[in-house]
C-alpha cells in the first residue's frame, strides 16, 4: 500500500500567483545531516516526526529530494534596503516548498534558506552557514516561548558543504515555517513597474490569506493596510517591550501577516538603551533599538503608496488621504500597545495619566545606569514582596532608583492588589531567561564544530522563558565584561 505523502500539501502561491515567482529547484549538497528538529512544531502541522526524523528528512529538509506534492519556488520581490530602493530582490537563496494547512486550519508556508542560487541571488552564492541558521532557529523559538508573533523553524540540516563566510564555515539549511511570505517589498516589486492589476491580485491574495473576512467588500484595500498598521504596531511594542533589536528592517523584511521574519543580524538588548545597535553593517544606526516604531511607520508608509490605486483609482488625492489617515494612527496603535505592556511587566492593574511618565523615568534611570533591562523586572517583582534590595542590588548607584522604587510601590498600594499576586504576575510576563548574546554565541561556535549539546540546552530553556529552573542559573545572567560589545553579521 502506497504510504501517504508526508506534507499535504496545498500550493496555492503557486497556483493562483503565475509571474510572482520562477519554479526553482534546490542545489545537490553532498551530506545532508539533521541538526535540530521542532517535534513541537510538527505536531501542531499535523506532520509525522517519525518520517522526517530519518534520512529522507534529512535530504528533504536540504533540498536535494522534493517531497510529494511540494511545487518549489522562489518568490520575487523588491524592498527599500536602509532607505534606498532596490526593484529586484526576491528570494536568492530561499525556496518556497509547498504551504499546508495546520491543525488549526491555518496555511502556512514551508520555506527551505540556503538551498542553493536562484535566478534572484544577484551575485551571492545561495547558501547559508551553521552559525546564522541556527541563530535564527534560536532567535525564532525564542520569541515564539515569548508569545511575540514570529516565522519558526522547523528544522535546520548540515548540507557537508563548506562555505566561505569569513573563513571557511559548515554549510547548511534552515525550514522555516510562516503564515506568508508576503512582503511590503512584493507589493513594492510590482507597483514600481506599474503594475496596478498585479499589486490587486497580489492584494486580493493576501486578503484571502490574512484577512478573509474582506473578501469581496469594496473597501478591502484600505482595511487590509488598516489591519497591517495594527499588527505591525503590536509586534514592534512587543520587540520594544521584551528588548528586541531586529537589526534590518528593510521593506523586504516586513510582513504583511505581522509576523517578525529574517532573523539576520539581531539581538536582545542587555542594558537598557534605545542607540543600542548589534548589526555589523548599521553604521547610521537606522535600525537602532528606540527607531523601530519610527522605522516600522516608515515601511508602512511605503505599503501604502502602492495600494493607492487600489483604494481609489479615480481619485488619488483622496485615496492618499485615506491612507494617510490609516497611517497616522500608527504612533497612538503602537503607545498604547506599549503602555499596556509596560504596565504588565509593572504589575499595574489600572490605567493612570502618570503611567507614561512614571514608565519614562524608569527607563532614564535605567539607561543612565546601564541596568540589565531583563534583570531588572524579575528583580522588581521581588521589591512588590517587600525585598527593594534585590532591584537596587542592579545599579551602580542604587539611590538613584530609590525615588522611583517609592513612587511606584506606592502606586501598587493604592491599586490594593496582595504583593504576592503582584509578583506572581510580574513573573508570569517577565521573562527570566532570553537568548542572552554571549550564550547564543557560545551555543553557535560549539555547532559550528558539530557539537549540539549547548544548542539544544539553550533551545531547551528558551522553551519556558518564565519559569525559574535549577542549575542553569548562568542563562538568567547578563554577559560577563569579557564578551565586550556585540557584533552581528547577517
Ligand atoms: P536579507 O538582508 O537577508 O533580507 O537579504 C536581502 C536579499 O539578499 C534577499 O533577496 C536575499 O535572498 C538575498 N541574499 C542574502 N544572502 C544571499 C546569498 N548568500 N546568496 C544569494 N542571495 C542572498
Ligand atoms: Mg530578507
Ligand atoms: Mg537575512
Amino acid at each position: 500500500t502506497a504510504r501517504p505523502p508526508i506534507f499535504q500539501f496545498d500550493n496555492s502561491y503557486a497556483r493562483d500567483l503565475p509571474g510572482f515567482y520562477v519554479a526553482w529547484e534546490g542545489a545537490k549538497v553532498p551530506t545532508p545531516q539533521l541538526v535540530v528538529f521542532n517535534r513541537e512544531l510538527a505536531k501542531e502541522l499535523g506532520l509525522d516526526s517519525n518520517l522526517l526524523e530519518t534520512s529522507e528528512g534529512a535530504e528533504i529538509f536540504a533540498g536535494v529530494r522534493q517531497p510529494d506534492g511540494a511545487s518549489p519556488l522562489a518568490q520575487v520581490y523588491a524592498g527599500h534596503q536602509f532607505g534606498g530602493f532596490s526593484p529586484q530582490l526576491g528570494d536568492g537563496r530561499a525556496l518556497l516548498l509547498g504551504e499546508i494547512i495546520d491543525s488549526t486550519g491555518n496555511r502556512k508556508d514551508i520555506q527551505l534558506k540556503g538551498s542553493g542560487p536562484t535566478p534572484f541571488s544577484r551575485g551571492g552564492d545561495g547558501k547559508a552557514v551553521v552559525g546564522p541558521v541556527l541563530r535564527e532557529y534560536i532567535l525564532g523559538e525564542a520569541m515564539h516561548a515569548l508569545g511575540i508573533p514570529t516565522t519558526r523553524a522547523l528544522a535546520a540540516v548540515t548540507t557537508g558543504e563548506t562555505i566561505y563566510r569569513d573563513g571557511p564555515k559548515p554549510g547548511a539549511v534552515l525550514t522555516r515555517v510562516a503564515a506568508s511570505h508576503l512582503r511590503v517589498g512584493t507589493f513594492q516589486y510590482f507597483a514600481a513597474r506599474g503594475e496596478t492589476d498585479k499589486v490587486r491580485q497580489l492584494a486580493d491574495y493576501a486578503i484571502d490569506r490574512h484577512d478573509p473576512d474582506l473578501a469581496g467588500q469594496p473597501d478591502r484595500y484600505i482595511r487590509l493596510f488598516r489591519g497591517v498598521v495594527e499588527h505591525q504596531a503590536a509586534l514592534v511594542a512587543n520587540w520594544v517591550l521584551v528588548g528586541f533589536v531586529h537589526g534590518v528592517m528593510n521593506t523586504d523584511n516586513t510582513t504583511i501577516s505581522g509576523e517578525t521574519i529574517d532573523y539576520g543580524p539581531c539581538a536582545f538588548i542587555d542594558a537598557y538603551d534605545p542607540a543600542a545597535v548589534f548589526s555589523s553593517i548599521d553604521h547610521g544606526g537606522r535600525y537602532a533599538f528606540g527607531r523601530q516604531p519610527v522605522i516600522m511607520q516608515w515601511n508602512l508608509a511605503r505599503l501604502a503608496e502602492t495600494l493607492l490605486p487600489l483604494i481609489q483609482l479615480d481619485d488619488l488625492d483622496k485615496a492618499v488621504e485615506l491612507a494617510s489617515a490609516e497611517l497616522g494612527r500608527f504612533p497612538d496603535i503602537y503607545r498604547a500597545a506599549w503602555l499596556n505592556g509596560m504596565r504588565a511587566k509593572l504589575g499595574l492593574v489600572e490605567e493612570t495619566a502618570e503611567d507614561q511618565d512614571l514608565f519614562e523615568t524608569m527607563l532614564s534611570v535605567l539607561q543612565e545606569q546601564s541596568v540589565d533591562y531583563t534583570l531588572f523586572f524579575r528583580h522588581l517583582s521581588e521589591a512588590a514582596v517587600g525585598e527593594p534590595q534585590k532591584p537596587r542590588e542592579l545599579f551602580v548607584d542604587p539611590t538613584q532608583i530609590d525615588g522611583w522604587l517609592k513612587r511606584w510601590m506606592q502606586r501598587l498600594e493604592s491599586e490594593g492588589r496582595a504583593p504576592a499576586d503582584t509578583r506572581t504576575a510580574m513573573n508570569l510576563v517577565n521573562p527570566l531567561y532570553i537568548p542572552r548574546n554571549h550564550k547564543v554565541e557560545e551555543a553557535l561556535q560549539s555547532a559550528e564544530t558539530g557539537e549540539y549539546f549547548l544548542l539544544n540546552e539553550l533551545l531547551d530553556i528558551l522553551k519556558a522563558p518564565y519559569e525559574e529552573r535549577t542549575g542553569f542559573e548562568s542563562y538568567a545572567l547578563p554577559a560577563p565584561e569579557a564578551f565586550g560589545p556585540y557584533q552581528t553579521f547577517c
